[in-house]
């Protein structure tokens, strides 16, 4: 009792404890001071980012989790009485994760680090297996010669990492010398796992879907992220066995036992459904409509989907609840907008900006009138670069904008002036080849690269809630101000680029490929 009473005082103090006093900022302007006041005193960022990430989980594509969340995204704008819902761009290949266990079992037992990639074909039962490593074979005529000794054998395809130590932790701790002489063998080695994969005749992608057909039991891979305890997961090739990721250390385990001839067995038991080739799938979107100019949108736009190594939490867990609390801020503060205000939670993007993309085709009137866009999605950090993407009139309003807004949140913004339009990367880039002013807000990496972005450790924990606090005041600010501007964001832009690197040929606007609106139609 006491214990639970302890727990839920210390909760309310965490949450309520507002962003250090602005002594240096005053503002005449009322609705400013009332962002600031419903964003530091009752911020909702802990409790939405708590259900999401941890109640509802990761949000691939198509799957149950990503159902989950986007109803319950609905649900949370109605309890705000702000109208949202889903709609369906296309279709996309259903799939429901289950567990992944995988034991070494001889030449000793331990329990091994693992898990499926996405979309992974699972095992019906347990299976148990040798494990066999990718050969070094001459040429594509000797891979297919091996082939039959994968047959009823785990495959190891991947390089194995030869320390799981991050090179600074090198660089701190080892005679330097010896560092430059292990970083250089390091990075031969991984040539010449490269040039063994080039050998077999096939493509990285390829490999796996030869090897299951030879009837393999399944495909070991690693992609270590570079530092401590982190994997990338990203997703299966294979369509009938599953494609599992050892962690660093343990595949360089599995991997020593087999090259040094202890044999190694593995059970395997790994569980995953398809649900459907063709499931439906949705964007999620929120909207309060412009009393004054219904028909001009200004946006706040984040991806909900994720990979499923984790939860998602910074990719893009964090820019979902940004733009919600920012929407749940106007909603109690600014309730009647000029213009409409429409929050895009898009699903499909880490598969190339699809549900974006699919939305900017669907909806030109939003496209055309579109007063800007502010999109988030790089991680926990404090917003401070923010690109005018070619507009070559815009960095003066977004200097007014950043200078009505408390020090504490909008201070060292770097405004790269004109900047270079985006042809991808995140979702603004969805509308920018429309030639629609759609910004993206680019935050304080905090490791992002290495330790959050697409791994097994993209966990709520990981948040910076005092930084993401700051973002939802920003975006909330920025959509206020925004809607007091009296004309439309000039959409002035750049006619000269720099010459595209690779071909030398002059560079353009980038165009708006078309969303892969099924699976059949991705390109990845
Ligand atoms: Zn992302």
């Amino acid at each position: 009792m006491k214990r639970t009473a302890w727990c839920a005082l210390g909760a309310a103090a965490l949450a309520a404890a507002p962003l250090p006093a602005q002594p240096e900022w005053t503002t005449t302007d009322r609705v400013l001071q009332a962002i600031w006041e419903e964003g530091t005193r009752r911020s909702q960022l802990e409790p939405l980012a708590q259900a999401l990430l941890d109640s509802l989980g990761p949000r691939l594509t198509a799957t149950p989790g990503m159902f989950a969340a986007q109803a319950w995204a609905v649900r949370k704008y109605a309890e705000w009485g702000i109208p949202a819902r889903n709609e369906r761009y296309g279709t996309w290949r259903g799939w429901d994760r289950g567990y992944t266990h995988v034991d070494l079992l001889t030449p000793r037992v331990r329990t091994l680090e693992a898990m499926m990639l996405a979309w992974s074909p699972g095992t019906a039962a347990p299976v148990e297996a040798g494990v066999v490593v990718l050969p070094d074979v001459a040429d594509a005529a000797a891979f297919r010669a091996w082939l039959p000794n994968a047959r009823g054998r785990f495959v190891m395809i991947s390089f194995p990492p030869p320390t799981c130590r991050p090179d600074e932790n090198w660089q701190k701790w080892a005679v330097p010398a010896d560092w430059e002489r292990f970083r250089q063998e390091r990075a031969e080695a991984a040539q010449a796992w490269t040039r063994r994969v080039a050998r077999t005749g096939l493509t990285a992608r390829d490999l796996p879907v030869v090897l299951e057909e030879a009837g393999a039991a399944g495909i070991l891979t690693n992609l270590w992220s570079q530092g401590w305890g982190v994997e990338k997961i990203f997703n299966a090739r294979t369509r009938m066995v599953p494609t599992v990721e050892l962690s660093c250390e343990d595949y360089g385990l599995v991997y020593r036992l087999a090259a040094n001839g202890d044999d190694p067995t593995l059970r395997m038991d790994a569980r995953a459904r398809f649900t459907g080739e063709a499931t439906p799938v949705s964007n999620t979107l929120a909207e309060v409509r412009g009393t004054r100019k219904p028909d001009e949108y200004i946006m706040l736009s984040a991806h909900f989907d994720s990979w499923d190594g984790a939860s998602g939490a910074t990719d893009n867990g964090t820019g979902t609840v940004v733009m919600m609390e920012a929407m749940r801020i106007l909603r109690a503060v600014y309730p009647r907008p000029n213009r409409t205000i429409l929050a895009g939670h898009w699903s499909g993007e880490e598969q190339g900006l699809n549900g974006s993309r699919a939305f900017a085709e669907d909806h030109p009137e939003v496209v055309r009138g579109l007063h800007a866009l502010f999109n988030q999605d790089n991680g926990t950090g404090r917003i401070r670069n923010i690109s005018m993407q070619g507009f070559t009139r815009a960095a003066p309003v977004f200097r007014r904008w950043l200078a009505a807004m408390p020090p504490t949140v909008s201070d060292s913004v770097n405004i790269q002036d004109p900047g270079l339009p985006s042809g991808g990367g995140s979702d603004n880039a969805s509308f920018v080849c429309h030639g629609a002013p759609a910004f993206g807000l680019g935050s304080l990496s905090w490791d992002y690269g290495t330790y959050t972005w697409h791994t097994n450790r993209d966990t709520y924990d990981k948040i910076s809630f005092d930084d993401v606090r700051r973002n939802a005041l920003m975006v909330a600010m920025l959509v206020y101000l925004a809607d007091q501007e009296p004309e439309l964001l000039p959409r002035d832009r750049l006619t000269e680029f720099p010459a595209n690197q690779q071909t030398g040929q002059p560079g353009s606007w980038p165009a708006c490929p078309p969303p892969a609106r099924t699976a059949a139609e991705s390109t990845r």
